[in-house]
Formats: structure tokens, C-alpha cells, sequence
């Protein structure tokens, strides 16, 4: 089951996603603050973070900051939602870590469709994450295989 850890501070905000989401068949875990949202994620290993930008102690921006700088979190997709409604915020977020980003009110239909998005994005990453570490194992064994024919050729030319 897809899983989706919402971090918001404000208790109403958590509900209506929280609807939203099991609405849609997700598991929900939430979090009401950053730190709070940087435990969970290492312990729950969500999908997803949907996560507010507007929240004391430690907000979106430090949030996403801890998270791409963690190697277990870098590749979870992270949708901002704020209340933030000023030029140039859409800008600053999504130059900031984050895989996408809405406006409250959340319009549910736009939120659905950037889940979907970015859900797939995460399995894109983990799928690209796996192979380069095979990729690398296999470049061992042709520079193997190379060296070898490498020193067949010079005992051929001897004889
Ligand atoms: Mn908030």
C-alpha cells in the first residue's frame, strides 16, 4: 500500500488531507511539525511527503534541506503545500528540493494528479538507483576481462 506522511502544523489542514488521501485508498501517517516529519520519515519510510511550508520550529524549506542532504531520504518525492500566495514563491520551492508544489486551498483534483506524478517520479528514482550499482559490479568484470585479453595478447605476441 502506498504510503504518505503529511507534515502540517495546523490540526484542521492535516484532517482534510488526511480524508483526501484515504478517500483515495493511501495510507496516511502524520506528522505536525519538521523534526517531528524528519523522525517519521526514517522510521515509517513513506512514499511520499506532502509537506507544509508555514510551520514553527523547522519549516518546509529546512525540512527538504535536512532531507536531501540525508542518502536514506534524497530520492522521496516532496510536494509543498503553503499558503504562501506571493510572485516568485513557485520559483524559490521548486528551487529548493521540492518535487512539486500547491497552493492553499488545495484543489483536490490538482492534488490527486500531482501525487500520481510524483509517485511515479519516486519509483523512476528507485528504479535508476538499483542498476547503477550493478552497472558498477559489471564494469569490474569487463575491466577483468579486458586486463586478461590484454595480457593473452602480450603472451601471443611473445611467442
Ligand atoms: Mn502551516
Amino acid at each position: 500500500m502506498t504510503k504518505i506522511l503529511i507534515a502540517e502544523d495546523n490540526a484542521t489542514n492535516r484532517e482534510l488531507f488526511r480524508e483526501l488521501l484515504e478517500a483515495r485508498g493511501y495510507a496516511v501517517d502524520e506528522a505536525s511539525d519538521g523534526p517531528e516529519a524528519l523522525r517519521m520519515l526514517e522510521q515509517a519510510q513513506p512514499d511520499l511527503l506532502l509537506l507544509d511550508i508555514g510551520m514553527p520550529v523547522l519549516d518546509g524549506f529546512a525540512v527538504v534541506r535536512a532531507i536531501r542532504e540525508n542518502p536514506r531520504l534524497a530520492a522521496l518525492p516532496v510536494l509543498a503545500v503553503t499558503a504562501y500566495a506571493m510572485q516568485g514563491d513557485r520559483e524559490r520551492i521548486l528551487n529548493s528540493g521540492f518535487d512539486g508544489y500547491l497552493s492553499k486551498p488545495i484543489n483536490a483534483k490538482l492534488l490527486v494528479k500531482e501525487l500520481d506524478r510524483l509517485l511515479h517520479k519516486g519509483k523512476e528514482r528507485n528504479a535508476t538507483a538499483r542498476p547503477s550499482e550493478g552497472e558498477s559490479t559489471e564494469g569490474d568484470s569487463i575491466s577483468k576481462k579486458r586486463a586478461a585479453t590484454a595480457a593473452g595478447n602480450n603472451s601471443s605476441d611473445r611467442d
